[in-house]
């Protein structure tokens, strides 16, 4: 069977290089295997999800490449969630609870002063039909939370109950279901938590895999056990770990730090970011890979570590140099073409400075410098001034190659005596206006014999 597998943001920010690597890992995990890829927005929180952001977020995946096959909208999908719910009342297994938080939180400090786990001890389950209706009556609307089956017949007696998983990241795991309280499922507003509104998705969108961050592993006890209360196999488990930046902080969809919105801004290509998005935290070494495909191969669920991944930011900007260091024309050539190089000679401009750009916009410094004028002319001491105008009577007569260079160099040493450095600094500073830079040879058939010659005149 072809896997499912969904990525579940809430729309409250823009997703950053950790969410992309959830986004990521189960993009390539369903690809590999000719699977589907679901975006599912979990924005039952009204206040802070916004339409904006799930935009953001769609055309963020578009921008990597990792557009999805189907989009759902949990705020859209509420009556399958009224439904699950009332089918767990119809079984017992969702139960409603009137204490309030200050209530539960002074039981659970009293718990933990004995030296006992702050569970939920279930005193709810123990009122009866006309308890509930005094409540009720005084006001008090309940929440509900779902009973877990941690017990043989009496839930005031919870008994050892392991769920297990065999994670697809961090192993077989094992969770006590007696250490949990009770979880809610359902505020006294009667809006749903995360918990109801997941499982449901999962289990009626046919997820096989859930690939989700290690922040979610003690989450998947209790889904496990709601899952089969709502009559559904679980799906399999895998739990990456987190990405930290260098002083051990999480990432943060409300900071906008490394949001892939930023980056893209910046002139990042998406390779790079994707690059280290995925391969932060795996064995192999942390590279540009040029294609999904080609990161494809490099990933193994079972090989991302299990601690935390610190990474330094500073990374994609060596990653995207190296990247764009071998990029293809073909990868480029609209971006050239909007830079208004010209057609006819955008591909050997692109391969001849292409070394000289850790951005691809980089490029558009060089444009000026092989197309345009020079930005200002350079002062020469008399010698060199000497040695350039010598040098202009020796230019070659068009058609230009990349052997030009050479025939023409080599007629200015045999003229001068200049060798090495002193030969041809002074050309490249009159040339280009930089002391470093594409090889000559490939740029001076660019420039041409017209410009080389009045920037030689002009120095
Ligand atoms: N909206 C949840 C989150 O972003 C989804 C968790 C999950 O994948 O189950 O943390």
């Amino acid at each position: 069977m072809s896997p499912i597998v969904r990525f579940a943001p809430s729309p409250t920010g823009y997703i950053h290089i950790g969410n992309l690597r959830t986004a990521l890992l189960n993009w390539l995990f369903a690809k590999a295997r000719g699977g589907t890829f679901i975006l599912r927005f979990d924005d039952t929180d009204t206040v802070r999800s916004r339409a904006e952001y799930a935009d953001a977020i769609l055309e963020d995946l578009a921008w990597i490449g990792t557009l999805p096959d189907a989009v759902h909208r949990q705020s859209q999908r509420l009556a399958s969630y009224d439904a699950a719910m009332e089918s767990l009342k119809a079984k017992g297994l969702l139960y409603p609870c009137y204490e309030t938080a200050e209530e539960l939180d002074r039981q659970r400090k009293r718990l933990m002063a004995r030296g006992l786990p702050p569970v939920y001890g279930r005193a709810a389950l123990k009122l009866g039909d006309a308890d509930r209706a005094a409540l009720e009556a005084s006001g008090v609307t309940p929440h509900w939370r779902f009973l877990l089956p941690n017990f043989a017949s009496d839930p005031q007696a919870p008994e050892r109950t392991e769920v297990h998983w065999d994670d697809l990241v961090r192993g077989p795991q094992t969770v006590d279901l007696a250490s949990l309280s009770d979880p809610v499922l359902v505020r006294e507003d009667g809006s749903y938590l995360y918990t109801p509104c997941s499982v449901v998705d999962d289990a009626e969108m046919g997820v096989t895999h859930i690939i989700r961050g290690d922040d979610h592993v003690t989450n998947t006890g209790v889904q496990v056990a709601l899952f089969e209360a709502l009559g559904h196999a679980a799906p399999a488990f895998g739990h990456h770990n987190l990405l930290t930046t260098l002083d051990g902080e999480g990432l943060s969809k409300r900071s906008g730090a490394l949001s892939l919105r930023s980056l893209r801004a910046d002139g990042i290509e998406p390779m790079s970011v994707a690059s280290l998005a995925t391969l932060v935290g795996l064995s192999g070494s942390i590279e540009a890979v040029e294609s999904l495909e080609a990161l494809s191969a490099r990933v193994d669920l079972s090989d991302i570590s299990a601690s935390a991944s610190k990474f330094d930011p500073a990374e994609v900007e060596r990653l995207n140099a190296e990247l764009v260091h071998g990029l293809g024309f073909a990868a480029v050539a609209d971006r050239l073409a909007a830079m208004d190089v010209p057609d006819d000679r955008a591909e050997a401009f692109w391969l001849a400075v292409r070394a000289n750009c850790a951005r691809v916009g980089d490029a558009a410094a060089w444009r000026d410098i092989v197309f345009g004028t020079l930005p200002k002319p350079l002062e020469f001491t008399g010698e060199d001034r000497d040695f350039l105008a010598v040098a202009v009577d020796l230019l070659p007569l068009e058609p230009w190659s990349r052997e030009t260079w050479k025939e023409w160099t080599g007629a200015a040493k045999a003229v001068t005596g200049r060798k090495g450095k002193e030969l041809f600094m002074p050309l490249r500073l009159a040339l280009t206006g930089r002391e470093h830079g594409p090889e000559l040879a490939e740029l001076l058939p660019l420039i041409g014999r017209e410009r080389v010659q009045s920037r030689l005149q002009a120095a």
